[in-house]
């Protein structure tokens, strides 16, 4: 890894390649409470990033801008922080950690001025050809402040030689590839922006007068904003006042959204494709019990991303739920850490076993996904120590065996357990007694289709099969393709 690291930045100079976020994106119009709302819709999104967050609003003459670090209930909790922050139009932003990149500078919205007046932009997602674009721009001669990519998404719409701010922004997503949601405020317009795949979510809400965007619809439910609909992939919605516009400048593609907001990313009660998250891991909780054969004395969910699929896994099967280990709140989500040492730990300050459950009892622990391992083997030794029998452990998804590029943050090709080891080999290192992954035919049958279309799969579903819907063509070094550049997708119709 060093020596491609090295390599990179031989060949990149400036660049530094730690750009991957999976983040919240909000924003409203046309409400004096502008400011506090988008607060509030933030916190809603907390689960999508908790390094940092910020909000910018726009009072009819002037931008205000407040970023910090750290959760939006710890940062804008009081009237003092929310005066900072005058108008009825605001975006705002949630930063996932991901190692480096700690600035915060890095923290979202970003703020440019234009030959057309200002713009803020809020970002979810990946670039996949950030470096490409980056690279052009500093050759140019433009100056970069941080290390995220959507300074190149601001810079690009900064730089484009069209008179009107969405035409500049239009250009700018000719431009762009990769799997990314945008919130973006000029003056009194707001505007967003979905993938031409539509890998990232963005939906739209009603609140009386004002439309709100947001990443997910749990956001609505806070403030009491009305779902409207999903923004759909490749469309641009442009909002002034209480006025809606729909932009399509892409060729038509179907929409393949990120299989892993169904799994694992969005929060249970947000509504995705007309059901919740919550529904959705459920039904793969039910299709991995229709596909194992076992018997236990009880289910034991991993809090709280295992609850859904094991409720549904010991609904189908006739089993006891119980739950076996108990979570502390008031620590993030493991990934959250950013290096492997504290994510280890990470687990012990999180789940603790609750040993009336699990003495002498046949297991079942499901979770909704396995990474590097991490959590499963902690959790299976925790079990066994607090005197469990046998741990059978369950993942209600498939075997993930490569890396995300479109804004996930899954780690490299030679960290990801299941690309190394045989299903076996993964009991083995996890010491449990069996392991089973649901299939891919079962997470499809889960999402309510019939089957996965294999000449046009339904989701974005690279994380098992390699299929990557925005193709690589740098692959540099034995563990991990790069994000260098990428081909046309214009194929992939
Ligand atoms: P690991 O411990 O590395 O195997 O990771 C699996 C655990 O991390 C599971 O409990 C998942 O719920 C959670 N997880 C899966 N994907 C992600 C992600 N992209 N970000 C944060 N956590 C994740």
């Amino acid at each position: 890894m060093k020596k491609i690291m090295k390599k990179l930045k031989k060949k990149f100079k400036i660049y530094d390649p730690k750009l991957k976020e999976e983040c919240a994106v909000f924003g409203i119009s046309n409400n004096e409470d502008a400011a506090t709302l988008a607060a509030l819709g933030l916190h809603a999104l907390q689960h999508r990033g908790q390094e940092g967050c910020g909000i910018v609003s726009y009072d009819g003459e002037k931008y205000h801008s407040e970023k910090r670090f750290g959760l939006v209930g710890d940062n804008f909790n009081d009237e003092k922080v929310i005066k900072k922050l005058p108008g009825k139009y605001a975006i705002g932003h949630n930063r996932y950690s991901t190692t480096g990149g700690t600035a915060l500078r890095n923290v979202q919205p970003f703020f440019a001025d234009t030959n057309s007046g200002g713009i803020g932009v809020a970002h979810n997602g990946n670039l996949t050809n950030a470096i490409t674009l980056r690279n052009k721009m500093v050759q140019e001669g433009s100056i970069f402040y941080t290390t995220s990519d959507t300074e190149t998404i601001v810079k690009l719409i900064a730089k484009s030689k069209r008179a009107k701010t969405i035409d500049k922004v239009i250009d700018a997503m000719f431009q762009i590839q990769g799997g990314y949601a945008l919130v973006m405020m000029t003056q009194n317009t707001l505007i967003g922006v979905r993938d031409p795949f539509g890998i990232r979510p963005l939906v739209i809400g009603k609140l009386k007068n004002s439309y709100v965007l947001a990443s997910e619809t749990c956001a609505f439910d806070i403030i009491g904003a009305k779902f409207v609909r999903e923004v759909e992939n490749g469309e641009i919605i442009h909002i002034e006042n209480d006025e809606i516009k729909s932009i399509k400048p892409f060729p038509p593609k179907k929409v393949r959204p990120c299989v892993f907001e169904y799994i694992y990313f969005s929060r249970p009660d947000s509504i995705l494709n007309g059901k919740t998250a919550y529904e959705y891991r459920k039904n793969f909780g039910e299709q991995l019990a229709k596909e194992d054969k076992i018997e236990a004395d009880l289910v034991v969910p991993v809090p709280d991303s295992g609850n859904a699929a094991a409720l549904g896994y010991a609904e189908k099967k006739g089993l006891k739920f119980d739950l076996g280990l108990i979570r502390n709140h008031y620590v993030g989500r493991t990934f959250i850490e950013p290096s492997q040492q504290i994510r280890s730990l990470g687990v012990k300050l999180k789940l603790n076993p609750n040993i009336s459950v699990i003495k002498n009892k046949k297991i079942i622990l499901v979770d909704d996904s396995l990474v590097r391992g991490t959590t499963s083997s902690k959790i299976v030794k925790m079990l066994y120590d607090s005197g469990a029998k046998e741990v059978h452990v369950r993942i209600a998804s498939p075997e993930i065996k490569f890396p995300d590029f479109y804004g996930v943050d899954t780690p490299t090709k030679k960290e990801l357990l299941a690309a190394n080891k045989s299903t076996a080999e993964i009991c083995e290192f996890i010491k449990a007694k069996s392991i089973k992954f649901l299939s891919l035919n079962g997470l499809y049958l889960g999402m309510g289709f019939e089957q996965r279309n294999e000449n046009y799969p339904q989701l974005t579903d690279h994380h098992f099969t390699g299929e990557y819907p925005v193709k690589i063509i740098d692959e540099l070094g034995e563990d991990k393709v790069t994000q260098l550049s990428l081909l046309s997708t214009a194929s992939n119709n």
